[in-house]
């Protein structure tokens, strides 16, 4: 397989350290707010690319952290806690606050057919393995302590900027606008290690370390996390492209540091979703959420392949006119897989000769675009339908399109629809002058379950000024 390495910045074959086996690393969210759909569009790709190195053969063994603490609102170890942020807004703690958006973010995944990793590891939970090694990056002179605080002294290096050509004169403090200086760092590239000392002291979840009552930097916990679980060579970093800088340049520094030879060998970055204003940001508070695509009418496949459609390397214009687009040939592709009829063997020597086209296209750096192209040419083969079938049930193991099952409820639609309109249809008026009820009397965890338990059924709920309104799977609004 061919991928796009961002350290080399070309596309190379994919060689694993160990043959036919991959250690994955992911970086998780930062559990603070709800995952926006550019969050989620990474997280698809790269689970397309797990699931596709299955699919290829290998053993993929997969890590994710969750950060649940130490990620500031800038990158560059300034302005306040996002964790601690979130806990404010929500009259809640910490702890509350990571436990509630994780979860939300687990069943966003699920709703995408986004695999959960083999082991999801909540930064809190690895303090002990963060002072290991900081300590150790102390020891071996790669970390000094200035004003409480401990930093990793990038002058120690060959090279720091490994993804960014950047001159060390031209960048502003991590490089980020409105960031003041940290007098403390003797470098400006220096970043934090463990906090005692920050102007927000106020942190809620602190630990005893060495160096006094604290908590960890962000990037500590990424390299700690995935050496604790994946060892000392990992095959594959995942992330999106903010990320890079100063991120996983911070990570690549403290872990070879620490290590003394080459970390990872392969940086897969996923590029920005974007709105017609720009980025996408929790931070600023505007974003577009799974449940909020859902309460508009789009099942989150339809979601799944809107980003499928598009190539991770370049950004991604997010806007319901692309979405309504996305809609419709969702729609059609499952149509078309609902007209085929198993019947009859599968030729093995077809499916095979079809495959191809689908493994060259996944194979040239993840061409999910194209992969979408060979599943639409095995639909229309001069084959049976048994093998046009079995092709796009083996594509939809890396798709995850959930195509036969869609197929299959499409086709109890339509057998059932005409009989069992008029009970239908009562019904549903009913639920949902319950779920107005419940709203009336704030009781918005039932007016949620109702419109998850419709949603179920096929049936979309869609809230608009005159009130509510439905929409039923397969057919028009009501
Ligand atoms: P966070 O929860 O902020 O730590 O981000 C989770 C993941 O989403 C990281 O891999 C980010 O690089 C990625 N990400 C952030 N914004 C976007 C966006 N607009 N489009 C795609 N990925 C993003
Ligand atoms: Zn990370």
């Amino acid at each position: 397989m061919q991928l796009y390495n961002s350290l080399t910045r070309t596309k190379e074959p994919f060689v694993p350290h160990e043959p036919g086996r991959v250690s994955m690393y992911t970086c998780g969210p930062t559990v603070y707010h709800y995952a926006h759909i550019g969050n989620l569009r990474t997280y698809i790709m790269e689970d397309v690319l797990d699931r596709y190195l299955r699919y290829a053969g290998y053993d993929v063994r997969r890590v994710m952290n969750i950060t649940d603490v130490g990620h500031l609102t800038s990158d560059a170890d300034s302005g306040e806690d996002k964790m601690l942020k979130g806990a404010r807004r929500e009259h809640k703690t910490v702890m509350e606050i990571a436990r509630f958006y994780t979860d939300c973010f687990f069943e966003d995944c699920r709703k995408l057919n986004i695999r959960r990793p083999d082991v999801v590891e909540p930064a809190t939970a690895c303090i002990g393995d963060f002072i290991r090694v900081i300590s150790a990056l102390l020891e071996k002179g790669y970390a000094y302590k200035a004003g409480g605080n401990i930093y990793f002294d990038t002058s120690r290096l060959k090279q720091y900027y490994v993804f960014h050509n950047f001159e060390e004169e031209d960048l502003a403090v991590g490089v980020r606008e409105g960031v003041e200086e940290d007098g403390n760092k003797r470098n400006k590239a220096d970043f934090v290690l463990w906090f005692t000392k920050s102007k927000f002291a106020d942190q809620e979840l602190k630990w005893e370390s060495p160096w006094g009552l604290g908590y960890p930097g962000w990037h500590i916990e990424c390299s700690c996390i995935s050496m604790k679980h994946l060892g000392e060579y990992l095959d594959l970093h995942c992330g999106g492209i903010d990320n890079a800088f100063p991120h996983h340049t911070n990570e690549i520094a403290q872990s070879e540091a620490y290590l003394g030879h080459p970390w990872c060998r392969c940086w897969f970055h996923v590029h920005h979703l974007n709105t017609a204003s720009g980025k996408m940001s929790k931070s600023k508070g505007e974003f577009l959420t799974l449940s909020l695509l859902e309460s508009r009418g789009y099942d989150p496949m339809v979601y799944r392949f809107f980003c499928l459609q598009s190539h991770y390397r370049r950004s991604l214009v997010f806007s319901y006119e692309n979405m309504d687009n996305a809609k419709a040939a969702y729609r059609r592709l499952v149509a078309r897989v609902a007209a085929l009829r198993p019947e009859g063997e599968v030729d093995r020597a077809a499916f095979e000769a079809q495959r191809a086209a689908f493994v060259q296209a996944m194979d040239n750096d993840l061409n999910t675009s194209l992969a979408l192209t060979a599943l639409y040419d095995a639909l229309k083969a001069p084959l049976n339908d048994a093998t046009r079938l079995a092709l796009a049930e083996d594509y939809d193991r890396v798709l995850c399109l959930n195509l036969a099952e869609a197929a299959r409820r499409l086709r109890e639609e339509e057998s059932a629809a005409p009989a069992a309109d008029a009970a239908l249809v009562r019904e549903i008026e009913a639920q949902i002058a319950a779920r107005a009820e419940a709203k009336r009397a704030k009781n918005y965890a039932e007016a949620d379950r109702i419109r998850a338990e419709l949603a179920a059924r096929g049936v979309t709920l869609i809230d608009t000024r005159e009130g509510t309104t439905y929409r039923l799977e397969g057919q028009g609004k009501a």
